[in-house]
């Protein structure tokens, strides 16, 4: 007997429960995937998503065909799809990972039903998490809306599934009725758009054990003090494969189980812990994807969006180095350092005072590692709105930032090459440097979009407004 399993986001082969569950059954997979944008909800996936997805779809074909499986892709509706490729080869089950994602999560329920009312087994399985989104509460059984108390339970919970191996060999299928190829789906951009990201990426199951490895080799020893220095590569960049599923948090862990030292190690899992709780909060929570999670920001007097303003930050055009720098990396990679993204993520927020869904809305469209948990966390977390969130009232200056993590501006100066001519302390506020210095910036802007003094007073004056009106 036959049992679908339908991949979405765990492109992978290893510590795959849904193929587990369906190899341990005594039942044949046929591995599915279904191109279903219209399916995600008000998030469809961004053009960065979609490059990344397209060669990740061909890595996962590959493993597969190595091992005389192959995946069979279709474009339509989820339910439709499945149900007539479990008719077509008469199929008693279909097994998937969840995804944990509002929107997707309602889809996966109607379909469940759906599926199990035509007599089949229908069943979704843990997506490699350390913890299901649920699974950890307050003593009073409450959601946590604070991460400390968050990871101190993940600590004496501690249990994750030891993560089990691909299987050897999978067997074959004929064509079904309706397939198409992954380069049928329309996934890849245009052109040249995203030529430059493959000199920082490999795709796939084995790209990302790639990625482990080497940081296991070169950036955990030096992790905790590291991860806040954007000129270094000392953090995983594990980010895209985590999000299309090549690998799972348990397995991490358990590669990580005798690397580095102790504290290291303890300093990486807690980032990883920062990931479940994103997904924590979203499944009790599921309406902070479009929402302030703090009903008291609903009044806030953000500032009327001003495209020319936007347009500057999507650019890497504001006038201010570190916030520009990583704007740039993020449109040449698909990826920002973390130190990066919540400077540039202030800037729009507290200086520019525009809603952080104008911002949540651009990484979405270009990070790789896009993912709803983790950007509506980030998000919310720097512009104050969400849970356990830096105050409103605490705006980070990005040029102290820049000073403090990026000292000899070297980061800068890799993003900008206008400012590669300026001596390292000038790159952090070339506005400052003095008219011969600033002869030197080419077409640069000379001065901020937005005087940094002015900009911080306008959005506490905005956030005592609010206060006040309580
Ligand atoms: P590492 O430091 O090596 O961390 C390992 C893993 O832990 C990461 O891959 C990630 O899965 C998880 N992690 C690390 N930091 C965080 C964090 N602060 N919150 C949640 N999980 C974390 N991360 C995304 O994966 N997708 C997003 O769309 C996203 N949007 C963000 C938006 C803003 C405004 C901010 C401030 C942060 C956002 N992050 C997002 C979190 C974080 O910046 C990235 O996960 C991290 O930079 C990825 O690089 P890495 O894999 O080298 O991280």
């Amino acid at each position: 007997a036959v049992a679908l399993v339908w991949f979405r986001d765990d492109l992978r082969l290893r510590d795959h429960a849904a193929l587990q569950a369906a190899l341990k059954a005594g039942l044949a997979p046929l591995p599915v995937y279904i191109h279903a944008p219209h399916e995600e909800g008000t998030w469809v996936p961004g053009a960065a998503s979609n490059a990344w997805r397209h060669r990740a779809l061909h890595a996962l074909d590959a493993d597969l065909r190595a091992r005389g499986s192959r995946l069979h892709v279709f474009a339509g509706d989820s339910g439709d799809v499945l149900q007539s490729a479990a008719a077509s080869t008469a199929a008693s089950a279909v097994f998937w990972n969840r995804r944990h994602e509002p929107a997707v999560d309602q889809r996966d329920i109607a379909l469940r039903r759906r599926l199990r009312a035509l007599g089949l087994r229908a069943d979704a399985w843990s997506s490699g998490l350390l913890f299901e989104p649920w699974q950890l509460e307050t003593r009073g059984g409450d959601p946590f809306r604070v991460f400390t108390p968050f990871w101190n339970a993940a600590r004496r919970q501690w249990n994750p599934m030891p993560p089990s191996p691909a299987p050897q060999r999978l067997p074959p299928f004929e064509a079904l009725p309706g397939e198409t190829g992954i380069d049928a789906l329309g996934l890849r951009p245009a052109p040249g758009w995203d030529a430059s990201f493959w000199r920082h990426w490999t795709p796939g199951e084995a790209g990302a054990d790639r990625a482990l490895d080497s940081f296991i080799e070169e950036g955990l020893h030096d992790y905790s003090a590291g991860r806040d220095l954007p000129a270094r590569s000392l953090t995983s960049r594990l980010s895209p494969h985590l999000h299309f599923g090549e690998i799972t948090a348990t397995r991490i862990v358990a590669r990580l189980a005798d690397a580095g030292s102790v504290e290291e190690r303890r300093a990486y899992v807690r980032e990883l812990v920062w990931r479940e709780f994103g997904r924590h909060v979203l499944h009790h929570f599921p309406h902070t994807s479009e929402a302030d999670f703090n009903p008291r920001f609903n009044d806030f007097p953000w500032a009327p969006p001003d495209p020319r303003l936007l347009r500057a930050w999507q650019r890497g055009r504001t006038g201010i180095p570190l916030v520009d720098a990583g704007m740039r990396e993020l449109r040449a990679t698909g990826w920002m350092h973390n130190r990066v993204r919540m400077v540039a993520a202030s800037f729009l927020t507290k200086h520019l005072r525009m809603h952080w869904l104008h911002g949540a809305r651009w990484f979405w469209d270009t990070l790789v590692d896009a993912d709803l948990g983790n950007n509506t966390l980030g998000w919310q977390w720097v512009a104050g709105t969400g849970v356990d969130a830096a105050p409103y009232f605490r705006v980070f200056n990005p040029v102290l930032q820049a000073q403090r993590f990026d000292p000899q501006g070297d980061y800068i100066a890799r993003w900008i090459p206008e400012l590669r001519g300026l001596p390292p302390r000038a790159r952090h506020a070339p506005w400052l440097a003095g008219a011969a210095a600033r002869g030197h910036i080419g077409d640069y802007p000379a001065e901020p979009v937005v005087d940094l003094a002015k900009g911080r007073a306008a959005a506490l004056a905005a956030f005592e407004h609010v206060s006040a009106g309580r």
